[in-house]
């Protein structure tokens, strides 16, 4: 047998340390389309129950906005369902040219490529641009997907504490010696919702001759006034050499993603990005959504606005109801537990009270920093946020946590 029981017993046994370790992860069944209102089946084989989604990445509301939906179905009626190719086969059409086109004129760059989702896009570019003279100096915090795609290319990976800007440039002045010095940092960390200090970035990056590499998965289409991101926000648009980012959240949330930026660069990755060569196109039909994300948002801020306002409205309402939150502007509001069981608990009995998020604790935060990650969107209204911190507030009272300092917490339930 090829798969003995020897064998099975391998992977039983690492599973079960996982389960032990209390960080097996279930996935929890939705049977509705994405929403700020969600039906969910959980546990498995329960009755469906409605509750109000506040871990979604829907961030302006277009996952099943009906513009959307619509113009989906038109491109699947135009356009078929599948591509059946990699783009430089047969696998381009006229509606893949437009969005790449429009992600330009909205990220403000000078092209733009696309991939089959933003981790393809990291796995593909260092290693297209970059090789063994250069350096890559990435932030400690990156998206997983670009630590993956620093392992696979030949450049040498160096990195900066967290935001520390005197870091960074110990490591720009260490790295003189290299062809290419890249610096490498997400917009918006997915985890502290707080924000890259761009503009210093920038500034550093003239000084010492270096690149600038940004993800901006979690802030293009709300951050900043009219939504460009991260780059606009700081005030550095047009001088970012390449960012990537994902059609998967904001930006009608299906799948998708590009590298945008200097054109010799994008050209770099045409020729020479692995998944761009060897992974299918994206669906004509997601095209279609996106173009239709990009119109909508690139003519009326009003689904960023509301967003800003709704957040600050969550920001100011958990707050005073005394709960800890990580502090800043952005629409990933973490509520610290700092305990990963009191996460846990807190997570499962605020859905008892309608309300669906997700409490996270190590190894996907740092130890000691439990937490509740909560994420506004447009399509959340006053009431359903008036709801959430009544919930908020009820299941704190329970666990005796409300207007209590970090160190009273920790006393309580422990790291
Ligand atoms: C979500 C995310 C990705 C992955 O995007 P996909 O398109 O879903 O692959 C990459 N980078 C960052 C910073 C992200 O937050």
């Amino acid at each position: 047998m090829s798969f003995s029981t020897e064998t099975r017993n391998i992977f039983k046994t690492q599973l079960e340390e996982i389960r032990n370790g209390g960080i097996f992860k279930e996935e929890r069944i939705i049977c509705a389309p994405q929403d700020s209102d969600i039906e969910v089946e959980y546990p498995i084989g329960s009755e469906h129950k409605e509750v109000i989604n506040m871990c979604a990445n829907n961030y302006l509301g277009l996952s099943s906005h009906p513009e959307v939906i619509a113009a989906a179905h038109k491109g699947l009626d135009s356009r078929g369902y599948g591509m059946s190719s990699v783009r430089f086969i047969c696998g381009t059409q006229d509606i893949h040219k437009e969005l790449e086109c429009k992600l330009t004129t909205f990220l403000g760059t000078e092209d733009t490529i696309l991939f089959p989702s933003c981790m393809d896009a990291n796995a593909g570019v260092f290693e297209a641009v970059l090789n063994e003279q250069d350096v890559m100096i990435a932030d400690r915090l990156v998206h997983a997907s670009i630590v993956d795609g620093m392992r696979l290319a030949k450049a040498q990976n160096d990195t900066y504490k967290h935001s520390d800007m005197n870091h960074l440039e110990q490591k720009l002045q260490l790295h003189q010696d290299k062809r290419i010095r890249l610096i490498v940092t997400d917009g918006s960390f997915s985890m502290d919702g707080d924000l890259a200090k761009l503009d210093k970035i920038v500034e550093l990056a003239e000084k010492y001759n270096a690149m600038v590499f940004l993800d901006d998965s979690h802030a293009s289409g709300f951050i900043g006034k009219t939504g460009r991101g991260t780059q606009e926000h700081c005030n550095v648009v047009g001088k970012i050499d390449i960012i990537t980012t994902t059609l998967g959240k904001a930006l009608g949330g299906a799948s998708g993603g590009c590298v945008s930026g200097r054109s010799e660069i994008v050209e770099m990755c045409r020729q020479k990005a692995r998944p761009y060569l060897f992974s299918n196109t994206v669906a004509p039909v997601v095209v279609a959504g996106a173009i239709a994300v990009l119109d909508i948002i690139s003519k009326t801020t009003e689904r960023r606005d509301k967003l800003e306002r709704n957040t600050e409205f969550w920001r100011k309402g958990l707050t005073e109801a005394g709960l800890i939150i990580k502090e800043g502007e952005t629409p990933i509001v973490p509520v610290m537990l700092f305990n990963a069981k009191l996460s846990q608990d807190f997570a499962r009995d605020l859905y008892g009270e309608g309300i669906y998020a997700v409490g996270f604790f190590f190894p996907v935060v740092p130890k000691g920093q439990a937490r509740i990650r909560t994420q506004l969107s447009a399509a959340h209204d006053i009431a359903h946020l008036e709801k959430a911190l009544a919930a908020f507030k009820k299941v704190g009272e329970k666990y005796g946590i409300l207007h209590k300092t970090k160190q009273e917490v920790i006393d309580m339930y422990g790291m």
